[in-house]
């Protein structure tokens, strides 16, 4: 039998691809199947990245593979020149579920990216406003606009000054890092109260058209936050007519435990982006507003060519049933809970475990040096090789990748979870300086 030739397809991406093109680990996949990675030598990874998010379902869950094999036989694409039935039924399936009210309306795009740009120019438009308050650590996607609100790590702004003017940035609640203090209410509202020194010394509330917030923060370190956060800054929207972005690009459709993470805090935001688990990996995202804000744009005024493709929408039509009727929110919330638990007590063993934090299936380990908390990013590149050469696949996050975030598919078992377990707790504790 001839073997594959290893590293080959390693050599030409590294040949033909940008840099900026960056592979986290040196796998040479060949296929998923549930909550596994296949390489090409037969290796199986269980994957806790779940690509960034979007195999939420697990990879090529059938009835999603079923759904996109049928409408590719059907439909593959008609921009808006036509009505289809997928775009039109998944709109009305993802507007069942969406923690919005005021009779929502919905746009659909192809990124996370282009959603929130989607939202800057909703928002503006709107309120007739032209400024934006994000948050610092917040990741909102890379391109132009949406970087202008992106602040989880300098190398995504270097050299791409200058960014969309009128974005000003206040703390986000980061309770193990908090200037505020540990406890997460104190912390909570010394943001709250630097959100209203913006107003008070910088923009002044009646020119600030929406507020840009992860109910979970994602790329920045898997924070989340102290619900009274998120619950004052639905207040002092109210108070100044701004309005309320969730982004649940990333937390969203049960990965937190709820169907969007916003719902833990009981507020309804405006605008609502999403993206990633929509359609288990397909390319498909979209705004949602409420009403009255949605009609301000005019027929045309923003769309993209592939927006609401017919493959992803099946795609996603088949994703929410799954998470329905598979119960994977409950799932979230269970097997999330179980690990937090587990990691937890692996934290009373290393110290260098700082933090274990997490919301359902979104669960991030920060690894500090020392007492002072001194990040350590390289412990946590160890504790990834480790864990991949035992056949687990891990993303880090955090400003400085000091932080391993844990975002397996929710379909994740008890046994899988206790797997994880196992292997994690080798992992660091083969971890040397
Ligand atoms: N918003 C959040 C919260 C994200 O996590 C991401 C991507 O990781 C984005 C926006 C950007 O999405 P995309 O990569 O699809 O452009």
């Amino acid at each position: 039998m001839r073997l594959p030739d290893m590293g080959a397809w390693r050599k030409l991406a590294e040949r033909y691809f940008a840099p900026a093109w960056k592979v986290d680990h040196p796998v040479e996949v060949e296929c998923g199947e549930g909550v596994h990675l296949v390489d090409r030598q037969g290796n199986r990874y269980v994957d806790f990245t779940s690509g960034y998010g979007p195999t939420l379902t697990g990879h090529c869950h059938p009835r999603v593979v079923k759904a996109i094999r049928h409408q590719a036989g059907r439909l593959i694409h008609t921009a808006t020149t036509v009505y289809n039935e997928p775009v039109v039924r998944a709109a009305e399936a993802v507007l069942a579920v969406a923690s919005i009210g005021g009779d929502p309306m919905i746009h659909f795009m192809n990124s996370g990216a282009e959603a929130v740009e989607a939202a800057m120019k909703l928002s503006r438009l709107a309120t007739g406003r032209p400024a934006f308050i994000a948050f610092r650590g917040a990741f909102h996607g890379r391109t132009l606009g949406a970087l202008s609100l992106t602040t989880s790590k300098g190398l995504y702004r270097d050299c791409c000054e200058p960014l969309v003017p009128g974005v000003y940035f206040a703390p986000y609640p980061y309770p193990f890092r908090s200037p505020f203090g540990q406890d997460p209410e104190a912390c909570a509202q010394g943001c709250l109260a630097e959100v209203e020194l913006l107003f008070e010394h910088i923009v002044p509330p009646r020119q600030v058209a929406a507020m840009f917030v992860e109910p979970v923060l994602g790329e920045g370190g898997y924070v989340p936050p102290p619900i009274s956060f998120l619950q004052g800054l639905r207040r002092l929207c109210d108070a100044h007519d701004i309005l309320l972005v969730a982004d649940e690009v990333q937390s969203g459709f049960g990965r937190s435990g709820r169907w969007f993470a916003i719902e833990h805090a009981g507020v309804e935001p405006d605008i609502m982006v999403i993206a990633k688990a929509l359609a288990s990996g397909m390319p498909l995202s979209a705004l949602i507003a409420r009403r009255e804000i949605a009609q301000k744009w005019s027929p045309g005024a923003h769309g993209t060519t592939y927006g609401g493709n017919p493959i992803a929408c099946a795609a996603a039509l088949a994703t929410l049933d799954i998470i329905r009727e598979e119960g994977l929110v409950e799932n979230a919330v269970e097997q999330g809970a179980f690990l937090l638990s587990e990691l937890r007590a692996l934290q009373q063993e290393y110290p260098m475990m700082g933090d274990v934090r997490g919301r359902g299936l979104m669960i991030g380990i920060e690894f500090v040096q020392d007492e002072q908390k001194t990040p350590w990013p390289e412990a946590v590149q160890q504790v990834v090789a480790e864990c991949r050469a035992r056949g687990v696949l891990l993303a880090a996050c955090g400003p400085r990748s000091q932080v391993v975030r844990l975002l397996p598919p929710l379909i994740l078992t008890r046994e899988q979870a206790e797997y994880f377990l196992e292997i994690f707790a080798d992992a660091v504790a083969s971890v040397t300086r």
